[in-house]
């Protein structure tokens, strides 16, 4: 998986799409071989927020293919997280709105996703503070003055979005959700 830094939402993504703007894969992430193959693309449903009317589905995603290591790749924009429905934008306003009220049960009448998904989202950002904490703090050492995860998150969160602290992290070789 490759993750095209700086778009930072759908529509930003569907007008490069759109324009034919969107960045080609120079290399192959995993082999490093240059021009690996234009393979066509998938559809993913990530507007999960705009009614059907104004939905931006479907979103088409790169796929590319190496003849050096025979591996396939998708390229991602930075707004879509490779393996959840949400995008992240979602999930760093329902994660802070959780560190904020404490439960996911007040969160839930504000955000989208349900209270079971958020409990799940920032037990995974507890869970993973070390993995995120290391790779983040290589590229900003000042955050590693943040020793706990609420803390760090709503700091990292005045500086950064949650998808370009995943797309540091992912290039950083941290597992990205
Ligand atoms: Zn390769």
């Amino acid at each position: 998986m490759y993750i095209l830094a700086g778009i930072m939402s759908l529509l930003q993504y569907v007008e490069q799409c759109h324009d034919d703007k969107i960045e080609r894969l120079a290399f192959c992430p995993g082999c490093g071989r240059s021009k690996p193959w234009c393979h066509g693309c998938y559809s993913r449903k990530s507007d999960r927020i705009n009614s059907a009317s104004e939905s931006l589905n479907l979103i088409y995603i790169q796929r590319y293919y190496c003849d050096g290591c025979g591996k396939t790749c998708s390229v991602l924009p930075e707004c879509i997280p490779p393996r959840r429905w949400y995008l992240w934008e979602t999930q760093q306003a329902a994660i802070l709105q959780f560190f904020l009220e404490g439960s996911a049960r007040a969160v839930e009448k504000k955000v989208k996703p349900s209270r079971h998904t958020i409990t799940r989202w920032v037990a995974w950002i507890i869970v993973q503070f070390n993995s995120h904490k290391d790779a983040l703090c290589t590229k900003f050492p000042s955050f590693g003055l943040l020793t706990e995860p609420v803390a760090f998150w709503r700091h990292v969160f005045d500086k950064l979005s949650l998808s370009t602290a995943m797309r540091l992290c992912h290039v950083a070789g941290v597992s990205v959700p």
